[in-house]
């Protein structure tokens, strides 16, 4: 049997210092804006390389936060347009129209299966106020090229790094590239909380600022509102969890690596297509393949003992929320959410793990 993610292993592999932690919150009596939140905004802030964190409620508030602080901020015009990839969660696209932006979406390269990148000055317009980059499946979507169309365009570059903690562009992590940076910690994120959690990490000091106090009602000091803001907020349980399981993300990362490298070198089967592997740093949340009959391969696997699942099977501008976008195409997109499969790919896995997962998708033959 292999789950295709058993949080509870997961949590055992680290759970003497995650329990730990939660002890130690629970004889603080303090559960808010306390030491925890503090120590994991400036670990992480270290961790991915900038000048600030700020710990917020899940992920899509940290994308929603950062927008709603361009907009508050005069960094970007009210209404304007931002350029993002067709194929993503849905939280990325909610970010923008939740702040009144209208999402430019981009096509994706069928190879990466990350925004195509020579589609890009085609989507721009006067009205293009940033560039919304998403390391989907754990892969840097950054590159000269992003950087090289950002500059020129004077776009700002905003990453959505909800699947790629500890991924590296050269010397540099995903999450300090650009103007800000949204992370979440779900709970099967590379780095999850035991519940809820996210942060934004810039090295904008404003921008924090306004960040910070936008998620506590919109004031940076109690009962002083500059902002309408909201309640978002990491709380001191998550913080400490997060801080303990900071210390094994590159470990962790590590292992999905060599597992994705184990099941790449092992998978041999015609009728399954493996994700690639190019010199982008990748740090593996999700392991895609792509298999024309999707029912069939996930009834096998399934037969077989292993779980999988599927990122992410309607494409956003399908969705019934997005209706105003249905006339759209993106062929490269619709056939990635059509023939998706997501395998087991996670340190809590064991190498007889890996070699189940390699047996069942070989031993897979498409019924003609
Ligand atoms: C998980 C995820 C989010 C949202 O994070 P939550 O913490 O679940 O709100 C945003 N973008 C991407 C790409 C994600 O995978």
């Amino acid at each position: 049997m292999v789950p295709y993610l058993d949080l509870k292993s997961i949590k055992e592999l680290h759970s003497e210092s995650a329990e730990d932690a939660v002890m130690r919150v629970c004889r603080s009596g303090r559960y808010l804006y306390g030491q925890e939140l503090m120590g994991f905004e400036s670990e992480y802030a270290s961790y991915i390389g900038t000048r600030n964190c700020v710990g917020v409620g899940n992920g899509l508030d940290a994308l929603k936060l950062i927008f709603r602080a361009l907009i508050e901020t005069g960094r970007i015009a009210p209404g304007s347009e931002v350029i993002l990839p067709s194929h993503t969660f849905i939280a990325t696209e909610l970010a923008l129209t939740w702040n009144g932006l209208k999402p430019v979406p981009v096509e994706t390269c069928a190879d990466n299966m990350l925004i195509d990148e020579s589609q890009l000055e085609s989507h721009l317009s006067d009205k293009t106020s940033a560039l919304l980059l998403v390391h989907l499946y754990g892969r840097c979507a950054y590159s000269e090229k992003i950087d090289h169309f950002c500059k020129e365009h004077d776009l700002l570059l905003i990453e959505d790094n909800a699947q790629a903690h500890g991924c590296m562009y050269e010397d540099r992590r995903t999450g300090s590239l650009g103007i800000a940076a949204a992370h979440s910690f779900y709970p099967g994120k590379n780095l999850g909380a035991m519940g809820d959690a996210g942060a934004v990490t810039t090295n904008d000091d404003a921008l924090a600022a306004a960040i910070r106090a936008i998620s506590n009602y919109g004031g940076e000091r109690k009962y002083e509102y500059d902002y309408k803001g909201v309640n978002s907020r990491m709380d001191e349980l998550q913080a400490a969890v997060l801080r303990e399981r900071l210390k094994f993300l590159d470990e962790d990362n590590a292992r999905r690596k060599e597992i994705a490298h184990a099941l790449i070198a092992g998978i041999a089967n015609p009728s399954v297509k493996l994700p690639s592997v190019d010199e982008r740093d990748n740090v593996w949340h999700i392991f895609p393949v792509l298999c024309s009959d999707r029912a069939g391969f996930m009834a096998h696997l399934e037969k077989c003992g292993v779980g999988c699942l599927i990122h992410y099977p309607i494409a956003i501008h399908r969705q019934k929320c997005y209706s105003e976008y249905s006339e759209l195409s993106f062929p490269v997109t619709e056939s990635i959410c059509s023939t998706e499969v997501s395998l087991p790919c996670n340190p809590a896995m064991t190498d007889e793990q890996v070699q189940e997962v390699i047996s069942a998708v070989n031993s897979f033959s498409l019924s003609l």
